[in-house]
């Protein structure tokens, strides 16, 4: 049986775990941080139809059933305010998303079922790649497989072995993020599938995040046993921040939000209040690569999701991306498993088709930046 070494446990290493195991392949998960509540990329995160599609594919029936069930709508419409919430469209264009989940409820529905086959505390440091892989981690053990996947995010450390040329910079995009409890006055402000406020060189944006079923009860019922954190639904808020301002230089929370109130000074009360219940996440700078990502040598060792295809967060299409890798992967892998198919011509056949859909889905996301910052940097 091919054995399969995943490095990252993240939206796109689990759903192609979950799509291998499916398909019968031996899949082992390696995750460099200790747990799954130790960072945030953000609290909400939207997925479109075909990150649907893919999760239905790979997940057993019973997690996607309990992913549905923990997710929220993301239908109506797109207002556009300015800062005294004078209403100014409600007819905003947006990323083709489908549901809202919330990210770290996602994870844990992700690592349903997969049992130990995923370990926490395993930072790769490099691999061997020969007629076997070996992956070598900081702690000092290793793992040897068939094929390793690098689905070890934006700063991958497979990615900067594989393909060296390729670096990481500064997108010059700065949000600080928070989520506040959906009480009716700021569900209000977010009827329907999004809401951007655009005051002077200021934009904020508002995304609802309204579990159907809150999701410690719903996975009490659905799967006994996963943990799963007890959660009430929120609207979540990122303000972009001028790269150069105080603020985007990652302060400690409470004055982040000090910084954050600063810039929305004059802002209608209920957007200052919104900022002010929040709980705020730590202010973070997007990066990009900074080229297309090329080609590189085929070999026992290929790329998956953003460590292949850093998007923009702005895209909101960067998980979809890396659930299609992971659907394609194992499609290909479980030919080659099955004997159909010989393992380096499909692994070159999929960084093809990973390099296409990678690269376009870096592109949207830069043009969907443009809605928020229009070339000459008034996003007014
Ligand atoms: C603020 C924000 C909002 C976003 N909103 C959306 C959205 O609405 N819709 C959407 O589709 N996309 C969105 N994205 C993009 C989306 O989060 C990513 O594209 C997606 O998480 C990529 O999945 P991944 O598995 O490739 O990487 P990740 O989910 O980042 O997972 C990578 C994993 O690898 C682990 N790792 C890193 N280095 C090592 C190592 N050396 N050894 C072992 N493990 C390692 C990390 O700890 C992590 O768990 C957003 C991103 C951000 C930052």
């Amino acid at each position: 049986m091919t054995r399969i070494l995943v490095i990252g446990a993240g939206l796109g290493g689990l759903t192609l775990a979950h799509a291998l195991v499916r398909a019968g392949l031996d899949v082992r998960v390696f995750e460099a941080d200790d747990g799954t509540g130790e960072r945030t990329q953000g609290y909400r995160i939207g997925l479109s139809p075909v990150a649907m599609e893919a999760l239905r594919a790979s997940l057993p029936p019973r997690l996607y059933d309990l992913a549905e069930a923990t997710s929220g709508s993301l239908t109506g419409p797109g207002l556009l305010f300015d800062e005294q919430l004078t209403l100014l469209s409600s007819d905003l264009p947006g990323p083709e998303e489908s549901r809202a989940f919330d990210r770290q409820v996602l994870r844990q529905v992700l690592l349903g079922e997969l049992g130990d086959r995923v370990s926490f505390g395993k930072r790769v440091k490099t691999f061997t790649d020969e007629d076997t892989v070996t992956a070598f981690f900081a702690d000092g053990t290793q793992a040897t497989g068939d094929v390793l996947v690098g689905a070890d995010g934006g700063s991958s450390a497979v990615r900067r072995r594989l393909v060296p040329e390729v670096r990481l910079v500064d997108a010059d995009l700065c949000g600080a993020m928070g989520r506040t409890p959906a009480t009716d006055r700021f569900r209000r402000l977010v009827p329907g599938r999004g809401t951007m406020v655009k005051g002077p060189e200021i934009t904020l944006m508002l995304g609802r995040m309204q579990f159907d079923r809150e999701p410690s009860e719903a996975a009490a019922e659905l799967t006994p046993g996963l943990p799963m954190p007890h959660r009430e639904s929120y609207v979540r808020w990122v303000l972009l921040v001028p790269p150069d301002h105080p603020a985007a230089t990652a302060p400690p929370r409470e004055e982040a939000r000090e910084l954050v109130l600063e810039l929305i000074e004059g802002w209608h009360s209920e957007l200052r209040d919104l900022v002010r219940g929040a709980d705020l996440s730590a202010v973070g700078r997007s990066k990009v690569f900074d080229r297309p990502m090329p080609p590189w040598p085929v070999s026992r060792v290929t790329l998956l999701g953003d460590a292949a295809h850093l998007t923009l967060a702005s895209g909101g299409n960067g998980a979809a991306t890396a659930m299609q890798d992971a659907v394609r992967l194992s499609a290909l892998l479980a030919e080659v498993d099955q004997g159909r198919h010989d393992l380096l011509p499909a692994l070159a056949e999929y960084q093809r088709d990973l390099l296409d859909r990678g690269n376009a889905a870096v592109e949207v996301g830069k043009r969907a930046l443009s809605r928020f910052i229009p070339a000459g940097g008034d996003a007014r």
